[in-house]
């Protein structure tokens, strides 16, 4: 149909094709834990399978997880979220952005989305009926969304915004402040807002996660997406859920009843008991501690080879600036592929704010990173960058 013309193959995907078959490469373009999913929640999967949970369940989820979510929710975003009629269960978080749009967005509706952004926003708008408008976020000011800049682009169809805290492809988080000054703007202006928080847990220097959702009087106006890809390493798996007033979930379960159905039902029953086994919560701390070793080291390396770079406080990812050395992200980027035989993903592939850096993930072993940050400054320095 017309509007599948109107959203583009991933710029990620034609690198990653340049990058095959060349031996000895070393990925670091990989937007996923590259950490195993934790035991005791394979077992649980197992145990489901072998209980003979192989059958649909209800459109919105079963109810162990919704109430399993609800629980979760309640410690750790301060969100009350009803788990019967306010909290859904989806086929990951990123069927979850299309279906979320789809509540509400009419043709023509803009949303704004901060830009250098994760390359499903855009897509799942315009699949939507919507039009995404680009708002730009600056490495001067750790690529935290900011209201000043907001403004700039609202308009009178200005009908949501996206965040994404921590953020996926620059690793910033928003702090309260930044979230209560855009709690201020998103009533002002009558905008719902949909708060992407997959990377919730994976946060660094005593910086913690905040929900938007749990500040007064936002639940009503918030869709937060979140999943278990990234908190319990399980992107196969393909589970996620949103928490969001009655009348936004109530069209979402219509949309999923017409399209996935329900989500996998023993991977349900496996995520929901792995929500409340304390086993989880410590291998999340554990991934944590090792994401946060690498970034360090990652984060030195960068700014040692002459790549200014911000500290990132989230997610696993990494975002050096490279416009200094007078290429764009993507000629560097097919440089890095060719002559170091690493991958790293053109900023330009998150949006027009992107250009001028690359992104760089850090899932990925200690050893291998460390491999990859040698052959990186071996080529600056041989091609005097
Ligand atoms: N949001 C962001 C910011 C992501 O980076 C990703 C995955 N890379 C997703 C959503 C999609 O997550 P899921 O696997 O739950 O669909």
């Amino acid at each position: 149909s017309d509007v599948l013309e109107r959203v583009n193959p991933s710029e990620i995907r034609k690198l990653f094709d340049l990058a095959q078959g060349i031996e000895g490469i070393i990925s670091l373009g990989i937007g996923e834990p590259d950490f195993d999913t934790p035991e005791h929640i394979k077992e649980y999967a197992k145990e489901a399978l072998d209980k003979g949970l192989t059958h649909y369940s209800p459109n919105a989820g079963i109810s162990e997880l919704r109430e399993a979510v609800a629980e979760k929710l309640k410690r750790d975003n301060g969100i009350d979220a009803d788990p019967k009629t306010q909290i859904m269960i989806t086929v990951g978080a990123n069927q979850a952005l299309l279906m979320g749009f789809a509540t509400f967005l009419k043709d023509g509706d803009e949303v704004l989305v901060p830009s250098p952004m994760f390359v499903s926003y855009a897509p799942a708008v315009i699949l939507a009926g919507g039009k995404p408008v680009e708002v730009p976020t600056y490495e001067e000011n750790e690529f935290r969304l900011n209201v000043d800049e907001l403004e700039r682009y609202v308009t009178s169809k200005t009908r949501a915004l996206i965040l994404n805290s921590p953020n996926n492809p620059t690793g910033s988080v928003l702090t309260k402040k930044d979230l209560e000054e855009i709690a201020d703007f998103a009533v002002e202006h009558d905008l719902i807002i949909l708060s992407d928080e997959v990377y919730e847990y994976f946060v660094y220097d005593g910086v913690r996660n905040h929900s938007i959702a749990s500040l007064d009087g936002m639940f009503e106006r918030t869709i937060t997406i979140n999943g278990f890809s990234k908190t319990f390493a399980m992107t196969g798996w393909r589970l996620g859920f949103v928490a969001a007033p009655e009348w936004i979930i109530e069209k979402m379960v219509r949309f999923q009843m017409y399209n996935a159905t329900c989500p996998v039902t023993f991977v349900q029953y496996a995520a929901a008991k792995a929500l409340r086994d304390e086993r989880s919560w410590r291998a999340v701390e554990e991934m944590r501690r090792e994401y946060d070793r690498r970034r360090q080291m990652v984060w030195k390396r960068l700014n040692e080879m002459g790549l200014p770079t911000v500290k990132p406080k989230g997610a696993f990812y990494i975002f050096p600036r490279i416009k200094d050395a007078g290429l764009t992200s993507k000629e560097f980027s097919e440089l890095m592929i060719k002559e170091a035989k690493v991958v790293v993903v053109p900023g330009s592939a998150f949006g027009k704010a992107g250009e001028g850096y690359i992104r760089i993930s850090y899932a990925t072993a200690y050893e291998k990173l460390e491999e990859a940050m040698d052959r990186m400054e071996k080529v600056l320095k041989e091609k005097g960058l």
